[in-house]
């Protein structure tokens, strides 16, 4: 509709906010007036990083971008975060098949919740596919150097709460 501002969420764990997530966040902002970035509460994986130090640390990284973007911690069905914020896109990333199963069904599901949100996936840059926060935390807990992964402000972060880790389990 002429005049109506478009909105996105894009939903994650942000355990950290690699450059893939970086990119789709770019790509994404393009297509909307205005970005809500969500940042789930409750995660199935118990995250290296607090929900408030994601929300900071997402916030930060977005700083510089040329776009309005708002970060929100969510901990309810994404459908009903979505609409709340009065959102009629949902963004998502696609990796390699892996993902394409779990987003494909979960795409289907919010269909039947909520049929006037689309779900609009995009694909990051070529060199930033395999970027996984998971593989980033294990790299940098076994000290690989996780450098081409994620910006040198969160390498930081990440590699502070390890050795923070490491000193608490003596
Ligand atoms: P992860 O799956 O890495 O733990 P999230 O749960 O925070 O990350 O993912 C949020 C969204 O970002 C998902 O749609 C996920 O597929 C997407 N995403 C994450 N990393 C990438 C990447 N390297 N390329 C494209 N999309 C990605």
């Amino acid at each position: 509709m002429a005049g109506q501002v478009r909105i996105g969420v894009y939903p994650g764990t942000f355990d950290p906010i690699t450059l893939g997530h970086m990119d789709i966040i770019r790509r994404g902002a393009k297509l909307v007036d205005k970005l809500v970035i969500g940042v789930t509460t409750n995660p199935s994986k118990s995250p290296l990083f607090t929900v408030e130090e994601r929300l900071a640390m997402v916030q930060r990284e977005c700083e510089g971008l040329d776009a309005d973007i708002e970060v929100v911690a969510f901990g309810s069905l994404l459908m009903h975060f979505a609409e709340q914020q009065g959102a009629g896109i949902i963004l998502r990333g696609l990796r390699a098949v892996a993902d394409f199963e779990y987003e494909y069904q979960m795409a289907g599901m919010n269909q039947y919740l909520n049929d006037r949100i689309e779900t609009v996936f995009l694909m990051a840059d070529v060199s930033l596919q395999p970027i996984a926060s998971r593989l980033v935390k294990e790299i940098a807990m076994f000290d690989g150097d996780i450098a081409k992964f994620v910006t040198p402000t969160v390498r930081v972060d990440v590699l502070e709460r390890i050795a923070e880790q490491r000193q608490a389990a003596g």
